[in-house]
């Protein structure tokens, strides 16, 4: 089922995007990376990608904070059947000194950049008569932790979003669903780890174990590796009938 099919994820070279990626060329899907950065790196990761599964992988440049790089992406890209919405940033910071261009910034890149992609891959999918949506939120989608408004906003936002493109859809051979990851220990989770030390005046091991952990009852980081296979999973035929859900992969953290 997805083998042969191409698939964009936004935000992936690095961290879960990556892993995603991996996971869906796999799975036999020819993968667009994109990022906004234009470097070596960046296309080698590409080219390792096809050296390793045998598929076509290929990294196009776009900023995710700019909604007609969004769609522009979708369109360089030339087809579009499964839609990975990943990229993503965060600002940990009390709401009252909330920085103005750390909260655009969130908003934009973390939410609106779905909105973006999302109108302009539909169209293609229709066309293609199939289509996946993966929209990577995140436990922060559901509930909330102090000094993360901005994220938590866009988080829910992007899980609001996906109910409504599943119902908008729900007569097509096209599903939306979000993916709500609890804590995965990639360079987005190392780079807050000095912000909430000072927050909380901590550690850095307790900062991991009394506040990160300390939600996540499985104890254990979730891996980028078991957020490609959930993916792949929406993707397969037996996910048909799943849309507008938000599937947790959070070792128990909404559980509670
Ligand atoms: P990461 O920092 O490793 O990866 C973020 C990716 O987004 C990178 O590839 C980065 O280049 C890209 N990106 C950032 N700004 C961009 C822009 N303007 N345009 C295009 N790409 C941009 O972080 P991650 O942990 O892998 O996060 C990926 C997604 O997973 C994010 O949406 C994040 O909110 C979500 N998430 C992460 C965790 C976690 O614990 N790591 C938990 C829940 C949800």
């Amino acid at each position: 089922s997805v083998a042969g099919k191409t698939a964009i994820i936004t935000g992936s070279n690095s961290g879960i995007g990556l892993g995603v990626a991996r996971e869906l060329a796999k799975a036999g899907a020819n993968v667009v990376l994109n990022s906004f950065t234009d470097r070596d790196e960046d296309h080698a990761l590409a080219a390792e990608i096809s050296q390793e599964t045998g598929t076509n992988a290929r990294y196009i440049k776009a900023d995710m904070s700019k909604g007609d790089e969004c769609r522009a992406l979708i369109e360089k890209a030339g087809a579009c059947d499964i839609l990975v919405n990943n990229a993503g940033i965060q600002h940990v910071s009390p709401i009252d000194q909330f920085p103005v261009d750390k909260w655009d910034a969130i908003i934009a890149i973390n939410m609106n950049s779905a909105y973006h992609t999302m109108a302009a891959a539909l169209p293609m999918m229709r066309n293609a008569g199939w289509g996946r949506i993966v929209n990577i939120a995140s436990a922060h989608g559901l509930t909330a932790s102090p000094y993360k408004a901005a994220y938590v906003a866009a988080k829910h936002g992007v899980v609001g979003m996906t109910k409504t493109v599943a119902l908008e859809t729900a007569q097509e051979p096209i599903t939306c669903n979000a993916i709500c990851p609890g804590y995965v220990l990639t360079p987005l989770v190392e780079a807050q780890i000095p912000d909430t030390m000072k927050e909380y005046g901590m550690s850095r091991e307790d900062v991991i174990k009394n506040v990160m952990l300390e939600r996540q009852p499985s104890k254990e980081f979730a891996t980028v590796e078991q957020l490609g296979g959930t993916t792949v999973f929406l993707c397969s035929d037996a996910a048909a009938q799943i849309t507008g859900t938000a599937i947790s992969v959070d070792g128990g953290w909404t559980a509670l």
